[in-house]
């Protein structure tokens, strides 16, 4: 038994003494406001301090075009996000596995945790891409729409995705999914009309997706970067700009967590916004 001891003792050991607990590596700490927290390894004053008016403006934006001030879904506890910045891709590699129990073959994840549980704490991990936060706009979007537009957490939601570190569970629910809307608006409130990514990759086939297809976007199957970002953008983006009051429709029952008339709803709009989509969309890409 004492041997079987020593086995366990070095096997807890860490594998390598790179393995710092996270204050000691994000050790820089700046409070935006209350609604957001910078934690970081090594950004200047000028970058934490850009970073903090970047995303006022944009959760002033989100709602402007919500209406959702002081209006979060019912049981959502996440008053706050804390943003972890890794000073580059390999220093995210090495410790963010560890901090966070998540998988780092990705540019940042954004981890809602449970928004129910009071104390909770919403975290989003990036790292620095030249000088660039990496994803921090979109990434920021997903704490809102979480917040603000969609009850539960991310394993409550209309999708695929199995990975850690929510591990939601398999099967997934049946078609149609929320991805669309998830990605969609996060790349739409982060990049508005400004897209160029989005324009190209749509350019290249304009009629690859009806819109009514588009409602059935998810990760793993109907997947892929283009389809889940920018067609995404271009379905929430019409949606906005053209459908507003479906748009308002839809958002109660997301709000309500009422996922069977969510879907109900998005089966009864059927394929009829799919020609005013494409004409649409055929002018925007000019
Ligand atoms: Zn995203």
């Amino acid at each position: 038994m004492k041997h079987l001891a020593l086995l366990l003792a070095l096997i807890s050991l860490p594998s390598n003494a790179s393995e710092l607990p996270i204050n000691k590596v994000l050790t820089q700490i700046k409070t935006c406001s209350p609604t957001l927290v910078i934690r970081s390894q090594k950004l200047t004053i000028a970058q934490q301090n850009e970073a903090c008016e970047v995303l006022s403006k944009q959760e002033a934006k989100f709602h402007q075009i919500f209406n959702t001030e002081g209006k979060p879904v019912k049981h959502d506890f996440n008053k706050n996000l804390r943003v972890n910045v890794y000073n580059s891709r390999d220093e995210y590699v090495k410790h963010a596995s560890g901090h966070f129990n998540m998988p780092t073959d990705n540019g940042g994840m954004y981890l809602e945790g449970y928004p129910d549980k009071p104390g909770n704490q919403a975290e989003f991990i990036t790292y620095e891409k030249g000088k660039v936060i990496w994803n921090l706009r979109h990434e920021y979007v997903h704490y809102l729409d979480g917040r603000f537009n969609t009850y539960g957490d991310f394993c409550a939601a209309l999708h695929d995705s199995h990975s850690p570190p929510e591990n939601c569970p398999k099967p997934a629910p049946l078609l149609p999914h929320s991805v669309w809307w998830s990605e969609g608006i996060a790349e739409y409130i982060a990049k508005y009309h400004d897209h160029p990514r989005a324009v190209k990759d749509v350019s290249i086939q304009v009629e690859k997706y009806k819109l009514s297809e588009l409602f059935d976007t998810s990760y793993e199957m109907n997947g892929g970067g283009e389809r889940v970002y920018s067609w995404g953008y271009f379905a929430v983006r019409y949606m906005i700009e053209n459908q507003r009051e479906k748009v308002e429709e839809m958002l109660v029952f997301l709000r309500a967590g009422d996922l069977p008339r969510y879907q109900a709803l998005i089966r009864l709009w059927g394929t009829s916004m799919d020609k005013d989509f494409t004409a649409w969309l055929k002018k925007q890409i000019k």
